[in-house]
C-alpha cells in the first residue's frame, strides 16, 4: 500500500469537521479560516522513539499524548484548539499500528473540537511531529512574561504523576490504572486556559518539570519566586515516594505532567475555586512571586530545600 492509499485511509476524516477547514486532508495544503479578532497561535513538538517515550509503547496511547503535549502548549496561551497537521515517521509501513495511533490521536482531537487538516508519512526511525493550531483574542494571550513581585504562583492538578510512572516502567514493576493513564493519557488544560485569559499574569505548561518551568517564567518576567515544597499538589503515590528520603525530584523535576502553572494577581486568590469548578480541575497555590532572580524551595519550617541534592541532578543528567 502506498503512501498516499495510507493517508487517504487513515488520515482523512480525523477529529470533528470544522466550518472553518475550507480544504481538508487530501490536497497540496490545507485551507483554513481564522475567525475575525482572533490571533492564531500555533505551536509544535516532535516526539522520538527512545528518547521521548519507550518504543515499544502502546501506539494507541501515543496518538493521544502526540496531540495532548501540543494542546497543551496551546493551553498555555490561552488558546482555543483548531486544526492540527501530523508528520508521522515509521520504521515500517505498518498499517495496524497506524490504525491504533490514529484511533487515540483521533478520540482526544474529537474530544477537544481539532480536525487534522494534514498528514505526512515517511520511512525512517519512529518519529511523530505534530503542529497545533489555535485561536485567541488579540489583547487576552497569555504569556511567560508578566508575572509581578506579590503575584501568586499556581498550579493544575497534580504533579509528579508520569515521573513516577516512567520510574515504575524502567524499574519493571506494575502500574495502577491512575498513573498509567497520567503517563500515557495527560489531560491538556485547555479549559483552564481559556478562563485564565486576562487574568492570569503569566502561564506556561508544565512539560519538563516545575523548577525548568516556572525558571522560564521568572527570566521571561525578570523576578524570583519563592515556593512551599509542602504545598504542591501530591497523589498519594507521589506523596509516598517523595517520603521516603525527601527526594521531591519527582514533582520538581520530573516533567510530562502538562499541567498549568500561572500567576495572578493577589486580589485574584478568592476566585481560585471558581476558575477550578469552571476548569474542571483542582487548583492549587503554591508560593509567590518575589523581587530578585532565582526559585527558593522552601519546607513547612522555613528552611530552603536543596534542588541540586538527592536524586535531581540524576534526572538533569538524564
Ligand atoms: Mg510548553
Amino acid at each position: 500500500m502506498s503512501e498516499f492509499d495510507l493517508i487517504r485511509r487513515h488520515l482523512t476524516g480525523v477529529g470533528t469537521a470544522r466550518d472553518d477547514v475550507l480544504v481538508d486532508v487530501g490536497d497540496d495544503c490545507a485551507l483554513l479560516r481564522v475567525p475575525a479578532g482572533r490571533e492564531l497561535a500555533v505551536g509544535i513538538d516532535t516526539l522520538v522513539a527512545g528518547v521521548h517515550f519507550l518504543p515499544d509503547c502502546d501506539p494507541e496511547a501515543l496518538g493521544w499524548k502526540a496531540l495532548a503535549v501540543n494542546l497543551s502548549d496551546l493551553a498555555a496561551v490561552g488558546a482555543e484548539p483548531a486544526w492540527a497537521t501530523l508528520a508521522l515517521t515509521m520504521p515500517e509501513p505498518d498499517e495496524a499500528w497506524l490504525a491504533a495511533f490514529v484511533r487515540g490521536f483521533g478520540a482526544l482531537a474529537a474530544a477537544e473540537d481539532v480536525r487534522l487538516v494534514g498528514g505526512d508519512l515517511t520511512r525512517g526511525p519512529l518519529t511523530v511531529t505534530v503542529q497545533a493550531h489555535g485561536f485567541v483574542p488579540a489583547d487576552h494571550v497569555l504569556r511567560r512574561a508578566g508575572a509581578r513581585p506579590g503575584d501568586l504562583i499556581c498550579v493544575s492538578g497534580a504533579l509528579g504523576d508520569a515521573g513516577l510512572a516512567l520510574r515504575h516502567l524502567t524499574q519493571g514493576e506494575p502500574l495502577d490504572e491512575y498513573l498509567r493513564g497520567r503517563l500515557d493519557r495527560p489531560s491538556p488544560r485547555v479549559a483552564l486556559g481559556e478562563v485564565l485569559r486576562g487574568l492570569a499574569t503569566s502561564a506556561i505548561d508544565l512539560s519538563d518539570g516545575l523548577i525548568s518551568d516556572l525558571g522560564h517564567v521568572l527570566a521571561a518576567s525578570g523576578c524570583g519566586a519563592r515556593v512551599e515544597l509542602e504545598r504542591l499538589p501530591l497523589a498519594d503515590q507521589v506523596a509516598a515516594a517523595v517520603a521516603v528520603d525527601e527526594d521531591w525530584s519527582l514533582p520538581l523535576a520530573s516533567g510530562d505532567d502538562y499541567e498549568l502553572c500561572f500567576t495572578l494577581p493577589p486580589a485574584a486568590l478568592g476566585q481560585l475555586p471558581v476558575l477550578a469548578a469552571a476548569a474542571g480541575c483542582p487548583l492549587t497555590t503554591i508560593g509567590e512571586i518575589v523581587a530578585g532572580q532565582g526559585l527558593r524551595l522552601v519546607r513547612a519550617d522555613g528552611s530552603g530545600w536543596n534542588a541540586t541534592g538527592g536524586g535531581y541532578d540524576h534526572f538533569v543528567a538524564s
